[in-house]
């Protein structure tokens, strides 16, 4: 994904000041807040183990071996968490005009269910580290570990609890393909619109069940970084400031307000950009966004170093139990 331009994060930040949604949303916290829910507990060494499974397989990147051996056991392991699957075959054109087959995969959990919330995250990874410190490193492909490999290892382990958990409400597993095949830095032409994110812009015009539609969406990207820090991201703040909202309080009420800022940040093109733009589902993006970094995310962003050292359990658990309280506290 990449930032969007300045002059957008300045307008949506007008916007989003406007309204005096964060004050109402508040209140409504605070009438779930006297309730009790039992909400199970998220394991991060599981969610580790699912992370390091995916990266195990090599860089993710559409078109090669190791994608479609991640993408068998993605599904074998959705199934094998008792979720309906589905594979939705897509075909894209990429930022250079190449056409490829990608996947998007979809796991139902409590599929009769007529109230939905989507949890997604994308599974590929990038084919270029062109941010890494090294140009000769520039056309490899990343391993992906936090972007990628981390948000799919915290939903396969909430698939996981959900088996013997009954959620009350329906949840649905969106694991995205081709987000991360944007134009390269060092591209040569001007920066093109919409080569991020394919997976979803594919889906969001075409779901994989007509009239397909779910109440919010969360969406995670580089949550396994230790210290990560996630913001109300421009774009979630503006299509969806009640979730930004819900989401926060729940994951303030664990203890988490050193992970999730109050504040907001730059709007990203990402995923859920798309699932708002076309599929009209407002969602939220949780992803780790560093003003200290050079790139605006976390330090190893798109480069060689995207790797398992990179990922933290506490991180993992942070982001995990904030969604699985967000989930058991839906009516
Ligand atoms: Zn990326």
């Amino acid at each position: 994904m990449k930032t969007k331009i300045l002059i957008l994060a300045i307008v949506v930040a007008m916007m989003s000041s406007c309204g005096n949604d964060k004050k109402k949303d508040g209140e409504v916290k605070d009438t779930s807040k006297t309730e009790t829910v039992n909400v199970p507990v998220f394991n991060e060494d599981s969610a580790y183990s699912y992370v390091d499974k995916q990266v195990s397989f090599g860089p993710r990147v559409p078109g090669s071996k190791a994608h479609l051996e991640c993408r068998d056991w993605l599904v074998s392991e959705l199934k094998r968490h008792g979720a309906e699957t589905t594979v939705q075959n897509i075909t894209v054109r990429t930022y250079d005009n190449k056409v490829i087959n990608g996947y998007n995969i979809i796991g139902s959990i409590n599929p009769g269910a007529q109230s939905r919330i989507m949890l997604s995250s994308h599974w590929d990874s990038r084919p270029y580290a062109d941010w890494d410190p090294d140009p000769a490193n520039h056309n490899k492909p990343i391993l992906g570990a936090n972007d990628g490999a981390s948000g799919v290892g915290v939903l396969l382990e909430i698939a996981r609890v959900l088996k013997t958990n009954q959620p009350p409400i329906g949840v649905d597993i969106f694991f995205w393909d081709v987000e991360d095949y944007g134009e390269p830095r060092d591209a040569q032409g001007q920066e093109k619109e919409d080569t991020w994110g394919l997976g979803s812009q594919y889906w969001s015009k075409n779901p994989h069940k007509p009239g397909y539609t779910a109440r919010y969406g969360i969406l995670l990207d580089m949550v396994g970084a230790s210290f990560a820090s996630f913001y109300h991201e421009g774009f979630s703040q503006r299509y969806a400031p009640s979730i930004v909202s819900k989401v926060w309080s729940h994951a303030h009420e664990l203890g988490y307000a050193n992970y999730f800022l109050n504040s907001e940040s730059n709007p990203i093109m990402d995923d859920h950009y798309y699932v708002n733009k076309y599929a009209n589902i407002p969602t939220i993006d949780i992803i780790h966004q560093d003003n200290n970094s050079q790139t605006g995310f976390f330090p190893y962003w798109h480069t060689l170093k995207d790797d398992m050292s990179q990922i933290d359990r506490k991180t993992l658990k942070v982001v995990g139990q904030t969604l699985l309280r967000t989930v058991f506290y839906e009516k």
